[in-house]
């Protein structure tokens, strides 16, 4: 029976095969240790063979920022903590070397499933990950896969086993029922060019071994049991996607419009080591660095010459501007407890600004860092979640004393340009008053949707009321350009409205001229801005901010650019932008 599943997309691209379940292993059962040493001798060679299987992994991703994601397994699986454990139960219990690492895992990860912070719970998938490791070898199990056509579904994949099949080349696709876009089977899914949809709930349970089945990383969706022409068509879809995107990549060149209109587009990248992709795409800088994933990689604060590293890398490798966002930090990345606090209404808590203004000292080290590696290169600084204009005066009075810091220490600085995020209602609300305390603004649409619409990002079963076209959020839109222009502040989007297809052409009628967006979308941009002209689309968004639906304005946006961007979205594979699938 054909039965559609629908999740996140974490890598673009279509792919059809048959399924391979991953289910989460053979139960263990508690059995009393036969010979003690003998268990401890089964235990070292598991956790050995365990250990070399992930370092060769890793290998595989030298230089690409996945391999930070096996750095961080080979540190647990190094980590003492977890082998004394173990070998505690099989002394103290006499019990075999599986039911003690099954147990030693369950206690290391229960105080992290309590917390109600997402970042904790899924470290305690990352424990998980390498107990399930260390047991395939205790069991002596290998990873194998039927030659060629495989979609993988699973759970979630660990990053040993994830970089082990992905690696043989042998999967065509890859479907799991957790994780988010952002998790790290979705970073290793990317690295190796995987057509992948994540958080498909109950997938798991419902595909049998062999069955035949679509993965849309595009479209988000997965189909079991397709018909055999459905089958063919996405076949055939797939390998045009990865054909037009390649012939994309080597064309280069500006993005440009037909009536001559020149647009600047940058990278948004997690890492600084993302950069040389960014360059490859033909990304004139990086317009968003989500700088908090340095923290989180390390899982503490990076120290000031860690970071200034950092920037001056990512400056290195793009040769351009860096604008480097502020912590973006929040209350979901942190549990209940935790030093740095924790909120009750995460989203609405002690996040971002309000949390590195909270904790000085982690906004001072920031701000000297941006300072010091700005000394030769251009680096800007952007605040996010900024919701009043006193928290800007604030944070500027900070970056003033950490100038002065830095004068005492005799340590060189340079200029940094000061932009505010737009992403929470009130900062739109007051754009002209906060435009004028800086040098640029950034408009963070996923979270201005998030919080104008009231509709939690982070949900796949709101996803279609987190509409970009609503008018609320034209009109947003609208006024914070108008704003700008007003004040002569620059102004970019660097939300993921900046790739979809229909609200791209309508932000560029609406006057951005500036877009930051994920190096792997660059290139559909820069084709979609070739393909129109620009003083058409100014008429169009005249009109579309009298409209009073979403539905109405995606129909006059199909009416006016429909004809000239079809067969991009078409190579793309995206299936229908006006009423998606
Ligand atoms: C946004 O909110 O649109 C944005 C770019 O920031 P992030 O997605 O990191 O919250
Ligand atoms: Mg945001």
């Amino acid at each position: 029976m054909r039965t559609l599943f629908r999740g996140f997309s974490a890598c673009a691209g279509t792919a059809v095969g048959s399924a391979v379940v991953i289910s989460r292993g053979r139960a263990v059962r508690k059995t009393p240790a036969g010979d003690i040493a003998a268990e401890h001798q089964r235990l070292a060679e598991a956790m050995e063979g365990a250990r070399a299987e992930l370092t060769n992994a890793r290998a595989e991703l030298a230089g690409h920022d996945a391999e930070l994601v096996l750095n961080v397994h080979l540190m647990m699986h190094g980590d003492d903590l977890l082998a004394r454990a173990i070998k505690r139960r099989i002394d103290d219990e006499g019990v075999s070397a599986d039911w003690a690492l099954r147990a030693a895992v369950d206690e290391l990860k229960s105080p992290l499933l309590a917390s109600s912070a997402s970042y904790f719970r899924e470290r305690a998938e990352d424990i998980e990950h390498v107990g399930q490791h260390i047991l395939r070898h205790l069991r002596g199990e290998t990873l194998t896969l039927p030659n060629g056509g495989n979609v993988l579904v699973t759970h979630e994949l660990s990053p040993a086993d994830a970089v082990q099949l992905l690696s043989t080349g042998n999967v065509e696709g890859l479907v799991t029922a957790t994780g988010s876009a952002r998790s790290h089977t979705a970073i290793l899914a990317r690295a190796f060019d995987v057509p992948t949809v994540v958080g498909a709930r109950g997938i798991v349970s419902a595909v049998r071994d062999a069955e035949r089945l679509i993965v849309d990383g595009t479209n988000a969706r997965v189909i079991v049991g397709p018909t055999a022409r459905e089958a063919d068509e996405v076949a055939a879809r797939g390998a045009r996607y990865r054909a037009y995107r390649s012939s994309l990549v080597s064309e280069g060149g500006d993005a440009v419009s037909v009536d001559g209109v020149e647009v600047t587009l940058r990278a948004n990248v997690e890492l600084p080591r993302e950069a040389s992709r960014a360059v490859r795409c033909g990304a004139r800088g990086i317009g968003l660095l989500r700088s908090e994933f340095l923290y989180l990689d390390a899982d503490e604060p990076p120290s000031e010459d860690a970071q200034v590293a950092a920037y001056r890398e990512a400056a290195r490798a793009v040769g351009d501007v860096v604008v480097v966002r502020t912590f973006d930090l929040g209350g979901d990345k942190l549990p209940s407890g935790h030093r740095l606090g924790h909120s009750r209404n995460p989203a609405l808590g002690l996040r971002a600004i309000r949390l590195t203004m909270w904790r000085g000292s982690l906004m001072r080290t920031q701000l000297r860092a941006v300072l010091r590696a700005a000394h030769q290169h251009e680096i800007r600084v952007l605040f996010p979640l900024v919701s009043t204009v006193s928290e800007l005066r604030a944070v500027k009075v900070l970056l003033e004393e950490c100038r002065a810091e830095l004068r005492d220490r005799e340590e060189p600085f340079g200029d940094v340009a000061v932009g505010a995020m737009i992403e929470v209602p009130s900062a739109a609300l007051q754009v002209c008053a906060i435009s004028e305390e800086v040098d640029f603004l950034a408009v963070g649409t996923n979270d201005l949707i998030q919080y104008t619409l009231a509709v939690d990002r982070s949900d796949p079963r709101l996803a279609h009321l987190a509409d970009p076209l609503s008018p609320a959020i034209l009109s947003l839109l609208h006024s914070i350009r108008v704003a700008a222009e007003t004040s002569g502040r620059p102004v970019s989007i660097c939300g993921d409205v900046a790739t979809h297809p229909l609200a791209l052409p309508l932000a560029l009628g609406l006057g951005y001229r500036e877009f930051s967006v994920p190096p792997s979308a660059l290139v559909f941009v820069r084709e979609c801005i070739r393909r129109v002209e620009v003083k058409q689309l100014a008429e169009m968004a005249t009109e579309a901010l009298t409209l009073r639906t979403a539905a109405e304005v995606k129909a006059l946006i199909d009416a006016t650019v429909g004809d000239a961007l079809r067969t991009l979205w078409t190579e793309q594979g995206i299936a229908d932008p006006v009423s998606p699938i």
